[in-house]
């Protein structure tokens, strides 16, 4: 199987696989550390063992390598737990990390958030490990630093504590027959929130359930040209993913094509997603075969320099 196609294979099953659950999984105020490896040179071992290890950055100049479903990141850098319009939660997954522009960006937006939306800040979920690559849990993507999860519960007026922010779960947004979005819970300062994402020019793409981009093809005034960056995904109901574009001058960072095709609010856009085998999938007939992961060797080269290097001082 060529890389490219393992690359969407791994794309498509991950996220259509590890859906609603991601901003749900709880973690523990007490994490413990993995065991070592009985044979990290296996090449039949899933690079998610390797990069799950790594706890900091490589000691190396920031660079980005390779797509946002296989590749890795050197020079990461961590978003601070706590910010006057921000805070990061299960901290216990260590996924804080990512490229510093991405860094920049979620601090950007959610001052953004907070004046626009009147919200007192934005919870921040996954971004990516300190070297990047696969993780053992949740997404194919968030690999090279670039994609970062936003909860789409304001963050509360208040400093929330360690068990706090692995405990609490984030609000469903998506009505229970998951056609449309739930009113008591919808607002339209999530509509502002996400507009302001979607404007940030970085970014390549957004990712929402289909009933939040039916949302905003219903709400968005004025200048609507930013939904077309909004595009529907399986869960997301909980959380949005935001995307930004290869950095420039990143030249080992695969990216994707700019979107293409205006706002995406048609019914033919749209129709997809609220088909009744989308909505409601049936149960596999039998259980499904347990994926090979993604081995060092399905990586660019340049991830075994950034698995080897050492820690980054912080
Ligand atoms: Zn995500």
């Amino acid at each position: 199987m060529g890389l490219r196609l393992i690359l969407i294979l791994s794309f498509l099953l991950s996220v259509a696989a590890a859906p609603a659950a991601l901003a749900q999984d709880k973690g523990s105020v007490d994490p413990k550390p993995l065991p070592p490896l009985a044979n990290p040179n296996d090449p039949k071992l899933g690079a998610k063992e390797l990069f799950a290890r790594k706890l900091l950055p490589a000691a190396l100049p920031t660079r980005v390598i390779g797509a946002y479903t296989a590749g890795c990141i050197a020079g990461a850098q961590q978003m601070p737990i706590n910010g006057d319009t921000w805070q990061v939660m299960r901290l216990s997954r260590n996924r804080n990390w990512g490229h510093p522009a991405l860094v920049a960006l979620l601090k950007r937006l959610s001052v953004k958030a907070h004046r626009d939306a009147g919200w007192p800040g934005i919870l921040v979920g996954d971004i990516g490990q300190p070297r990047g690559g696969p993780a053992l849990s949740g997404h194919a993507s968030h690999q090279i630093g670039l994609d970062a999860d936003i909860w789409l519960t304001p963050m509360p007026d208040h400093r929330l504590s360690r068990e706090e922010r692995e405990e609490m779960s984030a609000v469903m947004m998506v009505r229970s027959d998951r056609l449309d979005v739930d009113p008591h819970v919808f607002t339209p300062g999530h509509v502002m929130v996400l507009r302001d994402a979607a404007r940030e020019p970085s970014v390549q793409r957004i990712f929402v359930n289909a009933a939040i981009k039916k949302a905003l093809c219903r709400e968005a005034k004025g200048d609507r040209s930013w939904l077309s960056k909004i595009r529907p995904w399986y869960g997301h109901d909980y959380h949005f993913h935001i995307r930004m574009a290869c950095p420039p001058g990143a030249a080992d960072c695969k990216g994707q094509k700019p979107q293409e095709g205006g706002e995406g609010c048609s019914a033919g856009d749209l129709a997809f997603w609220f088909k009744d085998s989308i909505i409601h999938p049936k149960p596999p007939k039998e259980p499904e075969k347990p994926r090979q992961p993604i081995t060092l060797a399905q990586l660019p080269a340049a991830c075994r320099q950034v698995l080897a290097a050492p820690d980054a001082r912080q």
